[in-house]
C-alpha cells in the first residue's frame, strides 16, 4: 500500500528511525556491555548475556492500541527491511538501520488449525504454526536475520573485513547462518561445524549449498558446541549460536506473529515448543513478557516446552516443584529422532531459568510448565499430523506429543486453544519417516512403526505388457495404447475403482 493511503497519524511511524539504548546484560553478575563489540559471554563471569534496551521506557508513550494498529499496517507496507521480523522494528533491535537490514523471506509463516478429526483426537482447538516455511526451512531464520543485520551494520560501520561467522549446529542454524551470511558473502565467509552422522542428508546439504566450509565433529551437538566456544574466545570469528543475544531479540518475532495472528487476544492460548538448547523458550516467553509490558497484550498466554525422554535435562529440573531445591544438571544424550534438539547441555539454561521466574512473577500469569514425551509418541504424532495436512518435522510431532502429554496431565483444559511450533519443514526430516515406513529405524530410539500409519510406493508392473516405454525408445502407437490401458487397468484394480457406466 502506498504510504499517502494509510491514515495520517500512522505514516510519520511507518519507517522508524534507530532509537533505543542496547546493551547486553550478564545474567549471573549483572554488569553491563556495550554492544560496539560482539560478546557472547560475559566477560568478566563467563556467563550467558541477555540485550536489553535502556530506554524501553520511551515506547511506553504510545498505547497498547497505537502498537498494535501499527503493527497491523506495517503489514501492508511494501519495503524489504520492514517485510520480515523487522516489522516489530522497535521491539527487536531499533539500533540497526534499516538499510543494514537483511530481509531473505523470513517471519510471518502461515497458523494453520487442526481438522475436526485431529481436533476431535487431542481433545482441544490446536494449531500448527509453520516455521518451516522460512528461507532455509526452520525456526533458525528469524535469529539469523537479526544477527546478521547487526552484523551487516557492524561490518559497514566499523569498516571491519575479512569476517568469518561461526557456528555449531543440530544442523538448522548452520542451513540458517550459511544462508543469510551467503547473502553477505562479498563481506562475510561462514563456516559450520556439525556433528558427523548426527545431522539429516537435506540439513548438511544446506550450508554446503550455501558456500560454507563444514566441518563435521565426531561426537555429539554438546561436543561441537564446546569446540566452537573455543574458537570464539580465541580467534576472531563472529558466533551465530544462540549464545549470540541478537538470534534470541530475533527469535522474539515468534510471540509477536502468535499475538498478531489472534488480534492479540492471548486469553486461554497455550503455546508448545520443542526444547533443545532453549534459545526458542527463552525468546518466546521474552517475546510475550514484552507485549505485556507495552499494553499490546493483556493477558500472557501459557507456555509448555516439551522434550523427549531421549534428551530432557530442562524437564528433569522443572520436575522438582519446590524452587529453591532445582538443581540444573547436563544429561548425556541418548538418539532421538527430534534430532534438532537432541541437546544435554542448552547454553540457554540461564535464561531460562531467569524468564521463567519472570513469567510466574506476573499476576494472574497462566505459567510455563515442561512436559516429557516418548520416541514413539514423537514418531507417531508427527505422522498423524502429517496425514491430516501438516507439515510437521519430528520436532513438529513433538509439539503435538507434548499436548497430548499435557491434555492426560491436566495442564491443558478442553477450554484452551494450543499452537503448536512445527520448527521445521518435514522434508528436512524425511529420512525418519522412511525409516519408519520400512521398520528400520536403528533400535536405539526404541519405536516401533504401528502399520496403519506406513506407507510404501507401490511399483505398476501390468501384465500382459511387454514393451515398456524407456527414455530414447518411444514404443509405437500400438504398444504404447496397449501399455496405457494395462497399467490403467492395474491401478483401478489396486485402488477398487468402479468402471463408469458399469451402474
Ligand atoms: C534448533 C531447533 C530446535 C530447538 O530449539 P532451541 O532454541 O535450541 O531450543 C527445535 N526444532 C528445530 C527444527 C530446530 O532447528
Ligand atoms: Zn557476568
Amino acid at each position: 500500500m502506498r504510504v499517502s493511503d494509510f491514515p495520517v497519524d500512522i505514516q510519520p511511524h511507518l519507517f522508524p528511525q534507530p532509537s533505543g539504548d542496547l546493551i547486553y546484560r550478564c545474567l549471573q553478575c549483572e554488569e553491563i556491555f556495550n554492544i560496539e563489540s560482539l560478546l557472547y559471554t560475559c566477560p568478566e563471569c563467563k556467563s550467558v548475556l541477555l540485550i536489553e534496551d535502556r530506554e524501553w521506557q520511551r515506547l511506553k508513550e504510545f498505547s497498547g492500541s497505537f502498537w498494535r494498529r501499527l503493527f497491523d499496517y506495517r503489514k501492508m507496507l511494501n519495503h524489504p527491511a520492514l517485510k520480515g521480523i523487522f516489522l516489530y522494528y522497535e521491539i527487536i533491535a531499533p539500533v540497526i538501520p534499516l538499510e543494514d537490514i537483511i530481509y531473505l523471506g523470513e517471519g510471518h509463516t502461515p497458523v494453520v488449525q487442526a481438522n475436526d478429526g485431529l481436533r476431535d483426537w487431542v481433545g482441544v482447538d490446536f494449531y500448527f504454526k509453520n516455521d518451516g516455511q522460512n528461507p532455509s526451512a526452520s525456526f533458525k531464520d528469524r535469529g539469523m536475520a537479526c544477527a546478521l543485520s547487526y552484523l551487516n551494520y557492524l561490518v559497514r560501520s566499523q569498516n571491519l573485513t575479512e569476517v568469518l561467522s561461526i557456528c555449531a549446529s543440530t544442523g538448522d542454524t548452520s542451513a540458517a547462518a550459511a544462508l543469510y551470511s551467503a547473502y553477505m558473502s562479498k563481506k562475510v565467509k561462514s563456516a559450520v561445524l556439525l556433528p558427523h552422522k548426527k545431522v539429516t542428508p537435506q540439513q548438511i546439504s544446506q550450508p554446503l549449498g550455501s558456500g560454507a566450509r563444514v566441518f563435521e565433529i565426531p561426537g555429539v551437538f554438546d561436543d561441537c558446541m564446546k569446540v566452537v566456544e573455543h574458537l570464539a574466545d580465541n580467534y576472531h570469528v563472529a558466533l551465530l549460536n544462540s549464545k549470540n543475544a541478537w538470534r534470541i531479540q530475533g527469535q522474539e518475532s515468534y510471540s509477536f506473529e502468535v499475538a498478531q495472528s489472534f488480534d492479540y487476544d492471548l486469553a486461554n492460548k497455550v503455546v508448545l515448543v520443542p526444547i533443545g538448547n532453549a534459545g526458542n523458550i527463552t525468546a518466546i516467553m521474552g517475546g510475550f513478557l514484552k507485549l505485556l509490558d507495552l499494553g499490546v497484550i493483556d493477558t500472557l498466554p501459557k507456555i509448555i516446552g516439551v522434550q523427549s525422554e531421549h534428551a530432557d535435562p530442562v524437564y528433569r529440573y522443572y520436575r522438582e516443584t519446590d524452587p529453591s531445591k532445582r538443581i540444573f544438571r547436563p544429561v548425556t544424550v541418548k538418539p532421538s529422532v527430534a534430532q534438532a534438539a537432541m541437546i544435554g547441555n542448552p547454553v540457554s539454561m540461564p535464561r531460562v531459568i531467569r524468564l521463567v521466574e519472570a513469567y510466574e512473577q506476573v499476576p494472574n500469569s497462566p505459567g510455563v510448565f515442561v512436559v516429557q514425551v516418548s520416541e514413539q509418541e514423537i514418531m507417531d504424532c508427527q505422522l498423524i499430523a502429517n496425514r491430516n495436512g501438516h507439515i510437521a518435522c519430528t520436532q513438529g510431532g513433538e509439539c503435538l506429543a507434548g499436548l497430548l502429554r499435557a491434555r492426560k496431565e491436566g495442564i491443558v483444559s478442553d477450554q484452551e486453544v494450543a499452537v503448536l511450533d512445527a520448527t521445521a519443514h518435514a522434508l528436512k526430516f524425511a529420512g525418519f519417516q522412511e525409516s519408519y515406513f520400512g521398520d528400520n529405524l536403528n533400535g536405539a530410539y526404541e519405536i516401533v512403526p504401528k502399520d496403519e500409519l506406513r506407507n510404501f510406493p507401490t511399483l505398476v508392473e501390468a501384465p500382459g505388457v511387454e514393451r515398456l516405454p524407456a527414455p530414447g525408445k518411444p514404443l509405437s502407437e500400438d504398444e504404447f495404447q496397449k501399455f496405457v490401458v494395462a497399467t490403467a487397468r492395474e491401478i483401478a484394480r489396486e485402488l477398487d475403482l468402479k468402471e463408469k457406466g458399469s451402474g
